[in-house]
């Protein structure tokens, strides 16, 4: 089998950050959301019974979203240019399938070299005054099983593998020829069990798919 393509989960897994857990510390809401954050990504509460609690409790804005793109960008795991621009040269096809915010990571996913038309994301539309007035799923809804579904429904399904830290990634698997957990920032329990591969390195991601398609 040939890797042909590898989607990366973003949170915690490309950037050292959850990106809602900064939000929320921006309005003064951290213990809060962050518990949440960290038990849905844990597999103790469902993703879809956090995603809108949490933004009802942080409103965030136009505002906010442009101070998280910058905290973004100062913010990735130490290997993540080298390997995916190692991964690219290699001649594969790199994406982001990622429940965070599309407005604040795009400029992210473009220094780490992927463009904008490979990075699926929610959307947070805002009014006039910029608060938030809607969620667009973009085709990936904000349930605990939503990635393996928008892998399912973009036909990713061949020669594809999936890098991501939390319990909604580890749904990939079902999908993916290949699902890598990846500690590097969070080590959680359920994931490292369940995963085919655990890194704690994306450097290590590198060498695993570049190992499966040099035994070819
Ligand atoms: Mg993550």
């Amino acid at each position: 089998m040939k890797i042909k393509t590898l989607l990366f989960d973003f949170d915690s897994t490309l950037v050292t950050i959850e990106g809602i857990d900064e939000l929320a510390r921006m309005k003064g809401k951290y213990q809060e959301v962050s518990q949440l954050t960290r038990l849905a990504m844990e597999g103790e509460l469902a993703f879809e019974d956090v995603f809108y609690r949490r933004l009802e409790v942080i409103q965030p804005t136009g505002k906010d979203l442009d101070q998280l793109s910058e905290l973004y960008q100062r913010s990735l795991v130490p290997d993540a240019i080298t390997t995916i621009h190692r991964l690219r040269e290699a001649g594969l096809d790199i994406g982001v399938v990622t429940g965070a915010y599309r407005q604040a990571i795009v400029s992210t996913a473009k220094i780490l070299g992927i463009e904008p038309e490979k990075v699926w994301a929610l959307e947070l539309t805002t009014d006039e005054a910029g608060f938030l007035t809607r969620v667009i799923p973009n085709g990936l809804r904000p349930t605990t099983s939503g990635k393996r579904d928008f892998i399912i429904s973009h036909n990713f399904r061949r020669q594809l593998v999936y890098v991501g830290d939390a319990m909604t990634d580890v749904y990939t698997r079902e999908v993916a020829d290949l699902f890598i957990g990846f500690g590097g920032v969070v080590e959680r329990r359920r994931v490292r069990q369940l995963a085919d591969n655990y890194v704690i390195s994306l450097e290590e991601v590198g060498t695993i798919v570049l190992g499966i398609n040099e035994e070819e």
